[in-house]
């Protein structure tokens, strides 16, 4: 394109030249001077001012733009393009810039700076002068050649001057200088071209700038925000994640964020970082803390001085290291001073009572600089010569603790008479473990006193006659001596032991003659050694047998005898020929019994019959899911070599167990490992050949029955229900057919697995009396869940399938009530009283009268009157085959039927006022209550429904209202 240089001629575009000029002179003083911040965020991709050499755009028609060359006041060149095509009409001018990369620019600003002529000053263009141009892009992922095609173009938008100027202007030099600005995008391609398009105006194009914005990389909040490009709209914010400074880390859940604005300023912070541990803020920066300070978190703000008894050599340390013979408790924080083990106590006194020790002793003089100090005590049994001393063992007792102790006092009980014994007593602080150093104890050697041996324990009747009773029992655990003798003390119950007699025995057992027949004696028997007698073992009641009456003819003997053999030999012979006859078809049921554990002399051996030793390697232990009574009890994984993985529960014994607590743990397996049924709990085998000793059962997902029950109340179908107790029926028939009591079916001890599957657990012979914790001493000796128990088995101990049969009844009432507890909060005497005078209880919300009544029926006094087992899984299939005869009668006042119960009706004509009647059932604190409820008259008391008395009744008796009068409301508004 040709170039000229400005020359003072006459053509007719002077004015444009000399307009320029000035132009440049504005625009370069602007750009020095002002250099504002705006600019700063700027990334400029063309700035025609800046180039001093030929812009070489395209401009065609070659007669339209061109391009010219001006100097400005400092003679520095600039370049532009003018038009002045007024005079010709059908202008089509294009001028098109180079190709513009955009970089990462999304939005583009275009600044155009111009000046136009006004048409009017121009004489004789009527009609084709403008004074407008239009702006035009096209977008392109590379050059496109000099070639100008109109129709890829883009139109931005027709340019018109603010200001344009005439003739005159010129003459005083005023140069109206128009600045317009247009953004296009969002643009997608690599870059693009700008184009101007004059249809017959008079323009000089003083300036093209053509720019993105951008905001700056800054450091806030200790994070580095990077170079961010604006975003593609005008309203966006552009959000970008800070990064920390070194040694800076981002605050918990409030990582530094900030927002870059379509003007490329940076916005809202939100967020931030802090210095690591080990390093504090300087500006903008994290520094380490210098030696002998510390900072042991990123969030203290300041690093400190290291602590009493620390110190540290390095820079940026998070904690201070402890002198030597100092130390921190794993539980200190690094800003508390390091201590040291306490001194030993001080001035250890002791007091020897028998076979109790007592000491006593005064803290340490130092506490080593902490105040957690506690004392433990060790003991040690030590034989006289030469003194050679063992731990004491778990026989000793210690009061109030062996270690833990915050008082200077212990008790040590239980120990051995006549035996030499040591006692350190240490004082430990929270770092007394960490301490390498020598402990520091106080220690005195006492040897005990005389004891008198221990309670006799385990009394059992062997043989009872009408005048006799033959009693055994186990020698007491801690004799202290030898025992020389025993003494039987007994006495009539009814005399009480106001007057009673005594036996003496050499060995553990011993018959008690002269007694009177059919009559109740109390027995208790005592050791006696050199060192005197022991207590009494709690009291055992025995009634002796009844008397025969009269003689019988010896004539009528010889006849009974004799019809009585001849009907058993007819039998074994009628039996004989059935069993030959019919040996293929007919099976015996029962055959297989339950075989006792405790009857083995070598319980291992038990163990190993019944149950299989697994290898420890088969199983997985994953979780704690319950505490039993010897260990944790886990799920887990057991994995047989040519099995399928299966998931097991693994019972485990806890270490340091005694040879008692493994033989009772493992009794269990041998129990279980005998049944096979699907409603009672499958052992898979036990580990016994390693450590821990383990019991591996099936698992049982949803755990024991009753909390499962109160977990879900109310969420199932009576049908459900049945369908449980169907199952624990059916376990239960299988136990009492092998011959297995139970003793203590509860809810509790039923499992249930992912299918409501319920199953019978818990099983051993000591569990009743060690393990459940609703077991309690009753007066005849012996622990016992009350409210499960039969009222034969409380009372003389009689345990059979028929006491199980009452414990399944109470099951019966747990489930139907999702989970409620038997007799609510009612005490454990008052139960046992309730039962004896005939009270059962009533049927739970919702329960169909005939499940009741089959509750009923296992809660018979008299044991030969309760249903078997399989009568009750009987009676419930055929309820679950007949879904009718589980409906509950609607809005029905269900009235517990027991035949008992009708006993308890008040008899209100043996009283003479309402007043009398209450205290005669000791209610009389309501007699206010119900004369004001219009309950004056016994006549209108009468009135309130019958069965609602019984109700009432019985609760007065038993302290249970609220669990019962629900929905008696006349006798709720009274009370
Ligand atoms: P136990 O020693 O039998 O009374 O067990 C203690 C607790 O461990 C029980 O109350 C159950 O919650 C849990 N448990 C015992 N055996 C199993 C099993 N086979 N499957 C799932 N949980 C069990």
């Amino acid at each position: 394109m040709a170039s000229r240089s400005l020359s003072p001629s006459l053509t007719p575009c002077l004015w444009i030249t000399v307009s320029v000029v000035c132009v440049c002179l504005q625009l370069l003083c602007g750009h020095v001077a002002c250099g504002d911040a705006q600019n700063a965020r700027e990334v400029i991709l063309l700035d025609s001012k800046a180039q001093q050499t030929d812009l070489e755009w395209i401009s065609y028609p070659p007669n339209g733009w061109e391009e010219i060359s001006g100097l400005d006041e400092n003679y520095t060149p600039i370049r532009t393009y003018q038009v002045c095509q007024v005079m010709e009409p059908n202008q089509n001018n294009w001028l098109r810039t180079n190709w513009i990369e955009k970089g990462d620019a999304q939005r583009i600003f275009v600044e155009l700076k111009f000046t136009l002529r006004d048409c009017n000053s121009l004489p004789g263009v009527v009609g084709t002068c403008k004074e407008t141009f239009n702006l035009y892009y096209q977008e392109t992922d590379s050059e496109v050649g000099r070639s100008l095609r109109e129709n890829q173009y883009v139109k931005i938008d027709t340019i018109a001057a603010d200001e344009s100027f005439t003739q005159g202007d010129l003459g005083e030099r005023k140069m109206k200088l128009n600045t317009e600005e247009r953004i296009i995008g969002p643009l997608s391609r690599r870059g693009f071209y700008l184009a101007f398009q004059d249809v017959g105006a008079c323009i000089a194009l003083v300036s093209v700038k053509v720019y993105y914005k951008k905001c700056w990389s800054i450091i806030e909040n200790l994070a580095t925000f990077p170079d961010t490009v604006t975003g593609s709209e005008f309203s966006s914010l552009v959000e970008v994640e800070g990064v920390c400074v070194s040694d800076a880390e981002e605050e918990a859940d409030n990582s530094p964020k900030m927002h870059c604005s379509a003007q490329g300023e940076w916005l809202v912070p939100i967020g931030k970082c802090i210095c690591k541990a080990g390093f504090h803020q300087k500006g903008d920066s994290c520094e380490p803390c210098g030696r002998g300070f510390y900072k042991s978190s990123s969030q203290d703000l300041q690093c400190s001085r290291c602590p009493a008894h620390s110190f540290n050599d390095l820079e940026g340390s998070w904690r201070c290291d402890c002198e030597d013979g100092y130390y921190r408790a794993f539980s200190d924080p690094p800003s508390v001073a390091c201590t040291r083990p306490p001194s030993a106590p001080q001035n250890l006194v002791y007091n020897i009572n028998q076979t109790s020790v007592s000491l006593e002793w005064n803290p340490p003089a130092d506490t080593g600089g902490r105040n957690d100090v506690t004392y433990r005590v060790i003991c040690r049994r030590c034989t006289w010569e030469p003194e050679e001393c063992v731990p004491c063992g778990p026989n000793v007792g210690f009061s109030p603790a062996q270690s833990g102790l915050v008082d200077t006092f212990v008790t040590m009980m239980d120990l051995l008479a006549h035996a030499n014994y040591t006692f350190e007593v240490e004082a430990v602080n929270g770092v007394s473990d960490l301490s390498r150093t020598q402990r520091l104890f106080a220690a005195v050697s006492i040897a005990t006193g005389q004891a008198a041996p221990s309670q006799v324990s385990q009394v059992i009747k062997e043989k009872v006659q009408q005048r006799s009773i033959q009693l055994s029992w186990q020698e007491p655990q801690q004799p202290n001596g030898v025992i020389t003798e025993y003494e039987i003390k007994y006495y009539e119950k009814d005399q009480k032991d106001r007057v009673y007699s005594t036996v003496r025995s050499k060995s553990t057992s011993a018959t008690v003659n002269n007694l009177k027949p059919s009559t109740a004696y109390v027995f208790q028997i005592r050791a006696f050694t050199e060192a005197g007698y022991g207590t009494y073992c709690p009291r055992l009641e025995i009634t002796t047998k009844e008397e025969a009456t009269g003689r019988m003819n010896p004539v009528i003997i010889i006849a009974v005898v004799a019809v009585a053999g001849t009907i058993i030999l007819v039998f074994m012979v009628f039996g004989f020929i059935i069993g030959r006859r019919y040996a293929l078809a007919v099976k015996f049921p029962g055959t297989k019994t339950y075989i006792d554990p405790e009857t083995y002399e070598d319980p291992n051996r038990a163990v190993h019959q019944f149950a299989k030793e697994l290898d420890a390697s088969c199983i997985k232990i994953e979780r704690v899911i319950g505490a039993g009574e010897f260990g944790e009890v886990c799920s887990g994984r057991l994995k047989l070599p040519g099995k399928r993985e299966v998931s097991v529960a693994i019972k485990t014994l806890k270490v340091g167990y005694t040879e008692k607590q493994r033989r009772d743990f493992l009794c269990e397996a041998s129990i279980m490992g005998q049944f096979d049924h699907p409603n009672v709990v499958h052992l898979e085998g036990v580990v016994t050949r390693g450590k821990p000793v383990m019991i591996v059962i099936e698992y049982m997902e949803n755990g024991s029955l009753d909390s499962f029950l109160r977990k879900h109340d109310g969420q199932f179908t009576v049908i459900q229900l049945v369908g449980m107790l169907r199952g624990i029926a059916a376990g239960m028939r299988y136990l009492s057919d092998m011959g297995y009591v139970h003793r203590d079916l509860a809810a509790r001890n039923i499992l249930v697995n992912s299918n409501l599957v319920c199953k019978v657990s818990d099983f051993g012979l000591s569990r009743v009396i060690d393990d459940d914790p609703e077991a309690v001493y009753t007066t005849t000796g012996g622990k016992i869940p009350v409210r499960w128990t039969a009222p034969e088995a409380i009372q003389f101990r009689k345990f059979t399938s028929a006491s199980d049969v009452w414990s399944y009844g109470i099951v019966m009432w747990e489930v139907m009530s999702y989970g409620e507890r038997p007799y609510w909060d009612m005490s454990n005497q008052d139960v046992i009283k309730a039962i004896e005078e005939g009270y059962r209880l009533p049927a739970p919300m919702d329960c169909p009268p005939g499940l009741h009544q089959l509750m009923l029926d296992c809660w018979q006094k008299d044991r030969a009157e309760r249903p078997k087992f399989d009568q009750i899984v009987g009676i419930l299939d055929k309820m679950i085959r007949n879904p009718n005869t589980l409906k509950t009668p609607v809005g029905t006042c269900t009235r517990p039927i027991s035949p008992l119960l009708d006993q308890s009706t008040p008899d209100f004509t043996t009283f003479r006022s309402v007043g009398e009647w209450l205290e005669a059932i000791k209610m009389e604190r309501y007699r206010d209550n119900f004369t004001a409820a219009g309950y004056g008259s016994l006549e209108s008391v009468a009135r309130i429904h019958s069965v609602c008395f019984d109700k009432l009744f019985l609760l007065t008796k038993h302290c249970i209202w609220d669990h019962l009068l629900s929905g008696f409301s006349s006798i709720k508004a009274i009370m």
